[in-house]
């Protein structure tokens, strides 16, 4: 599924040497080349402000106790994400709403968005809406940019799977009022270890963000609010400087690969032109206004689970994100959410399949992927 080893070989002489120009100058907090990525990053997003901190989750919390949110408010998000999405939510005081997703995109749809809202009593406080970028492609914000007129929320990106996409060819990371990213070891730019960072245009969201993430204080041992630790370590920072010149390039690279794979399919004739799979496979749908990064490579096909089994006999590795949507997740039911609220969450719960992708997979991989896949299906 994934090979990390195939991109520390081209870069471990930069990597060993960032590191230890950290240890030798033993500065790990907070240090000269955390202020460098921040600066870097919101250059590449085009915002005024980064903001780094220990991972991807910590960053949604930040981005979300930033702007106030907590107790009394509610935010709005997709069932069909990775766990943190809904959990920081929670954290921060506030209450997750739900609602479905686009199936083709399977993002967070703004029309099942904007039913939500409107069906909502009047004095319900909808702060925010947090559409996630899922597989690296963003979320149709120019719907979301209308909603956030309409409803006057605020919008936060979950941009933890989407570094260097794009939507209109604006960044992802610019997008929002604030948005936030992971650099999970497998995630498209990553660390050794957890980091995260938020991004913002907002100067109060941005300082506010910086106080939070250092127990509150702004002057030391005077604390202001109850914020948390949650410090980007200058090891990390100093890594992700390093990873962060070949992003680009190692995101054309998934790019390429992507397509590969559609010819490949095609090739074959395994492709379904359909959103749901009967007899062929389902490729991911690429919307024109976006610039898709492929951090997962995400097919529907039929009988799901047993081509799963099927190309792990065949040690050809394969995930499902995600099995079971939030809604459903057992510490999730307090939010009173039954089965069948959300058809097409539940739906692609159980059609995805995300096949080997990364800069380094080689073509005759993607063969023996493809070529797998097809034996299973006829
Ligand atoms: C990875 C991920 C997160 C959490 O990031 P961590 O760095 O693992 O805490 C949040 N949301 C999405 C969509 C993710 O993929």
């Amino acid at each position: 599924m994934l090979d990390f080893s195939r991109q520390y070989e081209q870069i471990s002489v930069e990597i060993l040497a960032a590191i230890e120009r950290v240890c030798t100058g033993q500065h790990f907090i907070l240090g000269e080349e955390v202020q460098q990525f921040e600066a870097a990053v919101a250059s590449l997003c085009r915002v005024a402000h980064g903001i780094g901190c220990a991972s991807g989750t910590d960053a949604l919390w930040l981005a979300m106790a930033a702007a106030e949110i907590g107790p009394g408010d509610t935010v709005l998000t997709t069932p069909f994400t990775f766990f943190s999405t809904v959990s920081s939510i929670v954290r921060t005081g506030a209450r997750p709403l739900l609602a479905d997703i686009d199936p083709k995109t399977y993002n967070l749809d703004p029309t099942q968005a904007a039913a939500t809202l409107v069906g909502l009593p009047k004095r319900s406080r909808v702060r925010a809406i947090l559409p996630v970028h899922l597989y690296g492609q963003c979320a149709d914000w120019d719907a979301f940019a209308q909603l956030k007129k309409e409803f006057e929320v605020l919008l936060v990106e979950d941009a933890a799977q989407a570094f260097g996409a794009k939507w209109n060819n604006r960044p992802a990371g610019s997008l929002g009022d604030l948005a936030t990213f992971s650099f999970y070891p497998t995630k498209n730019l990553s660390a050794c270890g957890d980091a995260g960072l938020v991004t913002t245009g907002n100067a109060h969201f941005a300082d506010r963000a910086r106080m939070m993430r250092a127990h509150g204080m702004r002057e030391r041992y005077f604390h202001e609010e109850i914020g948390w630790n949650s410090r980007l370590d200058t090891l990390q920072a100093a890594v992700l400087l390093v990873k962060l010149r070949y992003i680009e390039r190692w995101n054309q690279q998934r790019q390429e690969r992507a397509r590969t794979y559609a010819d490949l399919f095609q090739q074959q004739g395994l492709v379904e032109a359909a959103v749901y799979p009967s007899h062929g496979v389902v490729l991911p749908y690429v919307d024109p206004r976006g610039t898709h990064v492929f951090h997962q490579y995400v097919i529907r096909a039929p009988r799901r689970d047993a081509l799963r089994a099927f190309l792990a006999e065949r040690g050809i590795g394969s995930e499902i994100y995600y099995p079971l949507p939030l809604h459903l997740q057992q510490c999730f039911q307090n939010l009173g959410y039954a089965e069948g609220a959300f058809p097409e969450s539940e739906r692609a719960a159980k059609e995805v399949l995300a096949l080997p992708i990364f800069p380094e997979l080689t073509q005759e991989e993607q063969e023996r992927v493809v070529a797998a896949i097809a034996a299973f299906l006829s």
